[in-house]
């Protein structure tokens, strides 16, 4: 019971992780944080989250690459945050293949709000959502 719906940041700028972690902690999620796209792949495969944040500039590993291969190991929802300094078209594309993303800065309302959006509250009744959230 109370199994709480996990959530994996991946996030290397410290201040960033620790500000995700909170809202969505705040959100009900129970969340593990790592710094590297490699470590965020074996945590998306081993902890089997309800939702994944992914920055998108990361040390070791380009954004897309690491959608790509965490799309391989988990269903789950991925939410990309980036850099405005980043191209729209570039993220369009990709989010097609994953599912939503956020610009930084962000509000920490508008994070809270996609990620149950993106991974809704199993408690609600159990009606079958449609595939909503990607962009067209
Ligand atoms: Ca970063």
């Amino acid at each position: 019971m109370g199994s709480q719906r996990k959530c994996l940041v991946i996030e290397d700028d410290p201040d960033i992780r620790d500000l995700i972690a909170l809202i969505l902690t705040d959100a009900g999620f129970d969340v593990q944080a790592v710094e590297t796209g490699h470590d965020g792949l074996i945590a998306a495969e081993r902890l089997k989250p309800s939702l994944i944040t992914l920055d998108l500039g990361l040390p070791d590993m380009d954004g897309r690459e690491a959608a790509r291969l965490i799309t391989s190991v988990s269903d789950a929802p991925i939410l990309m945050i980036t850099a405005f300094a980043e191209r729209d078209d570039e993220l369009h594309g990709i989010a097609s293949g994953a599912t939503a993303y956020l610009i930084k800065p962000f509000r920490p309302r508008q994070l809270r709000e996609l990620a149950l959006q993106l991974s809704p509250q199993e408690t609600a009744s159990s009606a079958v959502l449609p595939e909503t959230c990607s962009q067209p």
